[in-house]
């Protein structure tokens, strides 16, 4: 069930939200410590879905600014109002009256930790599993990813119904995994912009894209690893593909510092994966197989996990030069690649594969270098841009990305008479593109390349080759 929770400051705003959340919720919480002078009666005459009356103290972050014995004479009359949950934190002292009055009531025992997950969760949770509420809650706060297996464990194991979450962005995938698994409910706010806790998802995201209601047990995992991810839109890509095609998958962003550790935790347990910076070249490291052409492009951006064998493929070289070459031959012309990470490895490959006359320039001059010397190349800074003659350009760097949008990697005074792709699809018209636009110039924005690379990975682990006018339309309304 998605639960969705109305922060308002007063009654009559809750009662609007209350209206606005049941329309897409199984569940409404109101955090009636947010609101001044709360009217339970009127409150809870506005149900259209079954409420939890929630009266947080301070310290558990609730906002309630009365006395405890106020706080519990409104957990009280809820309960003799017949709210369908309250919910009380598990340090009550009031915790045992409140469950001996409850009657038809559901009470949720609950404990909030905004540091971390302590690694006696489970303790925690078989204390809160004695006192004899109904459902026991806990929402913690994820330092790493790992957090998230802890608390996902917990699900799995729980003999009471469970809710338990992790908060803040590296928590992200346990508001989605959770419920799957078996959570009672899962928090989602309203809409962004409207949540009550860090890292919760809209409603209308979990539903649609995420299909939490619909993926049935057996379902496949699939996702994004990098650092950043949260504006990657591989999820809405591959999500809407899955679910065009009836695929009993999903596709999660997986926020990832610590490669080895991410490795360990969780790579053999997914379908397959999108490799994204800084992890291109080092998840080479964990895999069985790689692709001849992954191999000597040196980076990987697809995982296909092929029945317990890990095997590597990269995808961008084909992304790029597809809508290239609708643009223009690559053979005898002067390409300038700016950038030398996993993104421009491949494309540099793909570049000199097709006969193009490459020179790359990059922040960290060695690292041209290095790969100038491996292809029999030019190279050079980005400053040198100015003085080298482009046919092609090709910015594989992260400049211009948001949010420095206002960036670009090269003066774009220069930018004139040439074909123009920019890897970066957020936003989808760089500065960089912007300019060249404005100069005359042929523009290939990050999207397509997008894609393509991400097609030719859909390809790769589903064996469907989706068709161009679907992959448009999936990536349009994004
Ligand atoms: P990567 O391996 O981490 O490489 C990052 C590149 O950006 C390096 O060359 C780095 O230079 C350069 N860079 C980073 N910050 C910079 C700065 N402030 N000034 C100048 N240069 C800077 O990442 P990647 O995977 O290759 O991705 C690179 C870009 O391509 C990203 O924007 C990504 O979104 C895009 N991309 C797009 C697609 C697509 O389908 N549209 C696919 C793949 C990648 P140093 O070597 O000096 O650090």
């Amino acid at each position: 069930m998605i639960c969705i929770p109305v922060v308002a400051q007063t009654t009559d705003e809750a009662i609007t939200q209350i209206h606005r959340a049941s329309l897409i919720a199984d569940l409404v919480e109101v955090r009636v410590d947010y609101i001044k002078k709360p009217d339970l009666k009127k409150i809870l005459a506005a149900r259209q879905k079954p409420l939890i009356i929630t009266v947080m103290p301070g310290h558990e972050n609730g906002k309630f600014e009365g006395t405890e014995q106020e706080r519990l004479e409104l957990l009280t009359q809820a309960l003799k109002m017949g709210a369908d949950y309250i919910d009380v934190n598990w340090d009550c002292p009031a915790l045992g009256s409140l469950i001996a009055a409850k009657k038809k009531s559901k009470i949720i025992v609950s404990y909030h930790n905004f540091n971390e997950t302590p690694h006696n969760l489970d303790e925690i949770v078989s204390r809160m599993q004695s006192t004899g509420a109904d459902i026991i809650k806990t929402a913690t706060y994820a330092n790493n990813l790992s957090d998230n297996l802890t608390v996902l464990d917990l699900v799995e194991k729980s003999t009471k119904p469970i809710i338990a979450i992790c908060m803040g962005a590296y928590g992200e995938i346990s508001r989605i995994l959770a419920p799957l698994k078996g959570a009672y409910l899962t928090f989602a706010s309203l809409e962004a912009g409207k949540e009550s806790a860090p890292g919760q998802i809209p409603a209308e995201t979990l539903q649609d894209i995420y299909r939490i209601q619909d993926l049935k047990p057996g379902f496949m995992v699939y996702g994004i690893i990098g650092n950043p991810v949260s504006k990657s839109k591989g999820y809405l890509f591959h999500n809407k593909l899955f679910k065009h095609y009836g695929l009993n998958s999903i596709y999660l962003n997986f926020l990832v510092d610590d490669i080895a550790e991410f490795a360990a935790d969780f790579l053999d347990t997914l379908a397959g994966l999108s490799i994204t910076m800084p992890h291109k070249q080092s998840i080479m490291n964990f895999l069985n197989e790689i692709d001849p052409i992954a191999e000597k492009i040196g980076a990987v951006n697809t995982v296909v996990n092929d029945k317990g064998t890990l095997k590597g493929y990269n995808t961008d070289m084909l992304g790029a030069l597809i809508p290239l070459q609708h643009k223009t031959d690559i053979q005898h012309k002067r390409a300038t690649l700016l950038g030398a990470g996993g993104a421009a490895r491949a494309i540099a490959y793909g570049i000199i594969a097709r006969g193009g006359r490459l020179t790359i320039l990059n922040r960290t001059v060695a690292k041209a270098a290095a790969l100038a010397h491996e292809l029999g190349c030019e190279y050079g800074s980005l400053s040198g841009f100015e003085k080298t003659p482009t046919d092609i350009l090709i910015n594989m760097t992260s400049v211009g990305m948001h949010p420095t949008v206002d960036e670009s990697p090269v003066d774009t005074r220069f930018v004139k008479n040439m074909v123009v792709l920019d890897g970066i699809y957020n936003p989808q018209k760089t500065r960089l593109l912007c300019e060249a636009e404005k100069n005359g110039c042929s523009i290939i924005s990050g999207a397509e390349m997008f894609i393509h690379q991400a097609a030719e990975q859909f390809k790769l682990w589903t064996g469907i080759q989706p068709e161009a006018n679907l992959l448009e339309e999936v990536f349009a309304c994004n």
